[in-house]
């Protein structure tokens, strides 16, 4: 596999918990560096064009407002086959699925409030990539 990018995210409900650090202990330790980081608010406006592929979901006003309740922290990380291993590093969407040792059975509320978000294809690790920090 090659070396990737992918953009991950802690959600305000991980950032106000003070797990920021925890997860990118398990992020290091699974071999992924950090390349890039910037705390930030998201504005409405942003958060229903971040997820705006969700925009026909019964979920998507709760969500957005749920990202923009608080701070969140955007990374760029990077590695051999870092989309999906970071996404096997998260765990699954809802905690109550989610492996052991995983970010999300870790530290995630519910299915909407867990912890961190990842791109989930090399298509949108650039565009998401793109959308935080200009670059790829
Ligand atoms: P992810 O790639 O694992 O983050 O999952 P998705 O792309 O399917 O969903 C994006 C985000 O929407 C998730 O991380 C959750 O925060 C939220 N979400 C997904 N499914 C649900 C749901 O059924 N209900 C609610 N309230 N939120 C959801």
């Amino acid at each position: 596999m090659s070396l990737q990018k992918t953009l991950s995210i802690i959600k305000p409900d991980a950032y106000k918990a003070g797990h920021t650090n925890a997860i990118n202990s398990m992020i290091e330790n699974a071999g992924l560096i950090i390349v890039k980081k910037k705390e930030l608010q998201l504005t409405k406006e942003q958060a229903q064009k971040f997820y705006s592929v969700h925009s026909e979901k019964p979920f998507y006003d709760e969500l957005c407002d749920f990202m923009i309740s608080g701070p969140i922290i955007v990374q760029m990380l990077e590695g051999k086959d870092a989309i999906n291993l970071y996404r096997k590093v998260m765990g699954a969407t809802n905690p109550e699925e989610a492996e052991e040792n995983t970010i999300r059975k870790k530290f995630a509320n519910s299915i909407q409030e867990n912890a961190v978000h990842g791109s989930d294809s090399e298509e949108n690790a650039v565009k998401e990539l793109e959308f935080f920090f200009n670059e790829n």
